[in-house]
């Protein structure tokens, strides 16, 4: 199928866009931010969407840097996967993230697909979601009142659902870099390679003195968005590592999934059973990264 016709509009500054889309939500015209067009071409060629108007973001400067900003990491929000994915700084000091980016996709998709994109969109399949909430990430949304600052935590709301206000647009991404003696961790299973996840998770912990601390933990494709699974990170938070101890975390992250979705590739329980195995590996990945 072909797309339902649109208007398209190729602003040259980020003042420009903000305006656009705030006159054109003005006049009651429909209208959708244009990224790497890897997620939204395809819906609009499905007709799942048929927004009026496209602000193509393609040709505002200045929204695709990766830098080291104050101690944390900052990439803009139109940066390729790819270009995340080349790039030393978040390669050696944010490896998760870096780890999580080489998951999305195929190559051809990480060349166009832009990091905020993924974030905007928000699939709870998604490797990116999860990541944010392992690491406490931050979304800059800039709109017509300026910028706002919105931590993970508040930022997937639902099923491609997120925080950004209509005629908000994502601008950059922050995270921190790895601390010292941490470990990282993520693990998916998929149907083919560069699928979306059946299910994941992805982690980080510390070991302190030979015990697991600051233990955080999240899973995606098992919810209508990713989600902290708080009870394995306490019952690992000051335990010796162990295979035992992450056999128990596996089981306890399993059982409080209180209703992972259930479709025709993965049943409910498939997805649970996923987790916990996952899980069970994973932290015995970042604990020898740890170490
Ligand atoms: C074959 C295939 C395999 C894939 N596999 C994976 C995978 O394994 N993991 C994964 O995470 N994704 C996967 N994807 C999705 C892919 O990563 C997309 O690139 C990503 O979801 C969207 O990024 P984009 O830049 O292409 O955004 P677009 O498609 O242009 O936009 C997506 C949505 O986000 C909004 N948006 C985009 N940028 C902004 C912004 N700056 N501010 C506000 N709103 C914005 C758009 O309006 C739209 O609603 C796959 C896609 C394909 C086609």
């Amino acid at each position: 199928m072909k797309p339902a016709a649109f208007e398209y509009h190729a602003p040259t500054t980020l003042a420009e866009a903000v305006g656009l889309l705030a006159r054109l939500e003005d006049e009651g015209c429909d209208a959708k931010i244009l990224a790497g067009g890897q997620s939204l071409m395809p819906m609009l060629a499905m007709r799942v969407a048929r927004p009026d108007a496209l602000v193509d973001l393609g040709r505002v400067p200045g929204l695709a840097g990766i830098r080291l900003h104050d101690g944390h990491i900052a990439i803009g929000a139109m940066a390729s996967k790819r270009a995340a994915e080349l790039s030393e700084l978040v390669r050696d000091k944010q490896p998760l993230f870096h780890a999580a980016t080489r998951l999305v996709g195929h190559q051809q998709i990480r060349n166009r697909g832009s990091v905020g994109g993924s974030f905007a969109h928000a699939d709870p399949a998604s490797e990116y979601p999860a990541v944010a909430l392992v690491l406490d990430m931050e979304m800059v949304a800039t709109g017509p009142d300026g910028e706002r600052v919105i931590p993970a935590a508040e930022f997937f709301v639902t099923y491609m659902t997120t925080a950004l206000e209509p005629g908000e647009i994502l601008t950059e991404l922050r995270m921190p870099v790895l601390p010292a003696r941490a470990g990282w961790a993520i693990r998916e299973v998929s149907r083919r390679s560069g699928d979306l996840a059946l299910a994941g998770v992805a982690l980080t912990l510390r070991l302190d003195a030979g015990r697991c601390t600051d233990v955080r933990i999240a899973a995606f494709g098992v919810g209508a968005t990713a989600i902290r699974l708080t009870a394995a990170e306490d019952a690992l938070n000051g335990a010796a590592p162990s295979a035992d101890r992450f056999a128990r975390a596996g089981a306890i992250a399993a059982a409080s999934l209180a209703e992972p979705m259930s479709c025709i590739h993965a049943t409910a329980d498939y997805r649970r059973h996923l987790v916990r195995t996952l899980l069970e590996r994973s932290l015995a990945d970042a604990a020898a990264r740890a170490g």
